[in-house]
């Protein structure tokens, strides 16, 4: 019998994407997978329930896609009576934020629910790009920050030379500029504005100059962490940043703010200083924004909020579901890659000697697999699998 992968309606109010479109479906049908549908869950993002059903798929009711499906796709992390729903067994995958509710991810152990998170996808490496979650959405976000801040400021992006005067362009900083940021870079750019960057990992200035934009040198001497990602700053350098970011932010008309540091909460870049020695009209756009805080001082999420001075402060850390279409076909071809390289002759195969299936895994058989995960729960590390791994590198997507 073929392997059933069922698609959730999300359930925050702000979250407008779908795990998989009709597109994508049509594929995975074409592959001789059944795709159950829950009834409206593309409806947001413009994909309605008659094109899952011209797909190929069946379009049903929210406890028929828990109870029948092998393999359940969502986007953001299933509200708790969902969790309680899924069985042992089964295989969950979407954007969990697995280092940040550990205690879902123990729960899912304890009930061997098997779980794949794409923000534990190992990115850098090549095989597993098809399936950058991560990537694709922050792309998308980044442009649309650029896109949000031209709305609401109230000049000009471009510089402007008419019959009736000049007007000079827009100045743009982004702080933090790795997919978000150098999209937000790239469309700033096209918009007109004069575009600088800013951030702790030295390897972004080349990056940021490619794009015809002005990289800022920050004091903190080498940011970067481990696995391309940043490390959290000290106390001391911290306070440093604030300091040098006060005088690149009150030069600037709009500042995006994009920086995150794996598994700890948005650091804090722009300060209530900032915010209050900004000029009049300056618009921050907070890629950063969610209930653990965000990059900028004031940002609430989900939110447009004017401060007393004028200032615009943006809570936008839901960017990618605001451009819920594209986003969502992104995602879907990114789930699609996942789906392709776990099934193999009609089963589910998470090989534990495959670096992108432990990467990707938080909970597989009953235990928390992922080593990051582990070390985030203090919990000691597991012995490597003695089976050296089959030529996995060479393991295509089909
Ligand atoms: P991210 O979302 O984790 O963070 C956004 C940016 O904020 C990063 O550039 C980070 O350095 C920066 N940042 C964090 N704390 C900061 C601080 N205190 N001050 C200033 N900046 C700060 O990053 P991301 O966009 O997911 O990218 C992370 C890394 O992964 C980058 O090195 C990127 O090039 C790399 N990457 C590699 C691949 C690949 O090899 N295929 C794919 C995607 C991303």
């Amino acid at each position: 019998m073929s392997l059933t992968i069922g698609v959730l309606k999300e359930s925050s109010p702000h979250e407008h994407r779908v795990a998989l479109d009709p597109e994508v479906t049509k594929r995975l049908v074409k592959k001789g997978l059944q795709i159950l549908v829950e009834a409206s869950a593309g409806e947001d993002a413009n994909f309605f329930d008659n094109d899952y059903e011209s797909a190929g798929a069946k379009v049903v009711d929210r406890n028929a896609v828990i109870e029948q499906s092998n393999i359940v796709v969502m986007i953001d992390n299933p509200d708790e009576q969902t969790r309680s729903q899924f069985k042992s067994g089964q295989l969950i995958l979407g954007l969990l934020n697995s280092l940040t509710v550990t205690d879902e991810m123990t729960e899912f152990a304890k009930n061997k629910v098997n779980v794949l998170s794409f923000d534990l996808l190992p990115r850098t490496i090549s095989r597993a790009q098809t399936m950058d979650v991560l990537s694709s959405q922050s792309s998308v976000a980044g442009y649309k920050a650029a896109v949000i801040a031209s709305d609401l400021y109230p000049k000009y992006f471009p510089m402007m030379i008419t019959a009736a005067g000049t007007i000079k362009p827009a100045k743009v900083l982004v702080l933090g500029t790795g997919v978000a940021g150098l999209q937000a870079i790239g469309t700033a750019k096209r918009l007109g504005a004069i575009v600088s960057g800013y951030d702790i990992r030295p390897a972004s200035r080349g990056e940021v100059e490619s794009l015809g934009a002005t990289f800022l040198t920050s004091s903190v001497s080498n940011g970067a962490g481990s696995g391309g990602y940043a490390r959290q700053l000290t106390d001391e350098e911290q306070e440093a940043q604030h300091k040098e970011l006060a005088e690149f932010i009150a030069q600037n008309d709009i500042v995006i703010t994009t920086a995150q540091v794996p598994g700890h909460k948005p650091p804090l870049m722009v300060t209530e200083d900032s915010v209050q020695n900004s000029k009049p009209g300056t618009v921050f756009v907070d890629l950063g924004a969610s209930d653990l805080g965000g990059n900028v001082a004031g940002s609430k999420p989900f939110e447009t909020v004017v401060t007393d001075n004028h200032v615009t402060i943006v809570g936008a850390g839901d960017l990618a579901s605001r451009v819920a279409n594209s986003s969502s076909q992104l995602f879907a071809k990114n789930v699609q890659a996942v789906i392709n390289y776990v099934i193999e002759d009609d089963q589910i195969q998470i090989d534990p000697t495959d670096d992108v299936l432990t990467g990707l895994a938080a909970v597989y058989d009953g235990e928390i697999i992922n080593a990051r995960l582990r070390k985030a729960l203090d919990l000691p590390e597991l012995p490597k699998p003695e089976e050296p791994a089959e030529d996995s590198e060479t393991k295509e997507e089909s």
